[in-house]
């Protein structure tokens, strides 16, 4: 039973790579395997502009390090994400966090 999940706030979200390098450097995942891949939309054209959104997106593999938060560590792709985006809170906390990040963040449960 879970009792954590990870919240991005993709407005933040700078497509760096970061927590797909680093995830895949803790864990011991297969060759194309990943915890978390980034997806990239655009560039797309809006009114006079230009759009380009990040959306790192976990997979079924991501157990949000479990085993490593629980002897007191920290995931590490919350450390090392350039956008300090990512976070990893108590279920009971989300719909709190949630309402302070406003619309553009997104949580994942295992
Ligand atoms: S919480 Fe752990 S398993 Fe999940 S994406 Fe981050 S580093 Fe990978
Ligand atoms: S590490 Fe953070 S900023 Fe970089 S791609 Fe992942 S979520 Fe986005």
């Amino acid at each position: 039973m879970k009792d954590h999940a990870m919240i991005i706030d993709y407005k933040y979200c700078t497509g760096c790579h970061a927590c797909e390098v680093t995830c895949k450097n803790e864990h011991d995942f297969s060759e194309g395997e990943w915890g978390i891949k980034l997806t990239e939309h655009g560039p797309a054209k809006m009114g006079d502009g230009w759009i380009w959104n990040y959306v790192p997106v976990p997979s079924k593999l991501c157990d949000l390090c479990e085993e490593r938060r629980s002897t007191g560590g920290v995931a590490p792709c919350t450390i090392h994400c350039l956008g300090q985006c990512m976070e990893i809170v108590p279920l009971e906390d989300v719909s709190k966090r949630l309402a302070e990040l406003g619309d553009e963040a997104a949580v994942f449960i295992p």
